[in-house]
């Protein structure tokens, strides 16, 4: 997708710190972290937002969730926790229309979020 930030890192257009890789998604870490871990999970295919996903997206959905379980255990972040937000639309705050997956640790999540 043309002018879309997150197609140029994975066309590596923009040179990106890279966690993880493979033919359907890319991990990355967040340019403004929020917390101590602060990841971005996206699928290579562009898919604008979570309210657009189709039953085609169901197998990338479910590995960026898989990837978010092995990454909580390779980073050791089990025992104290994580959270996965995927924000979606103005309210949500979502600023990048790629879908990403915000994998977060560290530190103390407070609930409700703001
Ligand atoms: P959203 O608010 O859309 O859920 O989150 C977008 C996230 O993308 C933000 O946390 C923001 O810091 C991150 N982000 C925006 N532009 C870039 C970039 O060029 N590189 C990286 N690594 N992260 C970015
Ligand atoms: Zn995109």
């Amino acid at each position: 997708m043309q002018d879309c930030i997150f197609c140029k890192m994975v066309s590596k257009e923009i040179p990106t710190e890279i966690v993880y890789e493979d033919e359907h998604i890319l991990v990355f870490n967040d340019i403004k972290p929020v917390a101590p871990v602060h990841l971005l999970l996206i699928p290579k295919k562009h898919i604008s937002s979570l309210s657009d996903l189709d039953e085609e997206d169901i197998e990338v959905v479910g590995r960026i969730q898989l990837k978010c379980a092995h990454l909580a255990r390779e980073m050791d972040l089990v025992e104290q926790g994580f959270r996965v937000v995927c924000n979606c639309g103005r309210d949500a705050g979502q600023m990048v229309m790629h879908i990403h997956y915000h994998l977060l640790a560290g530190r103390l999540l407070k609930w409700p979020p703001g």
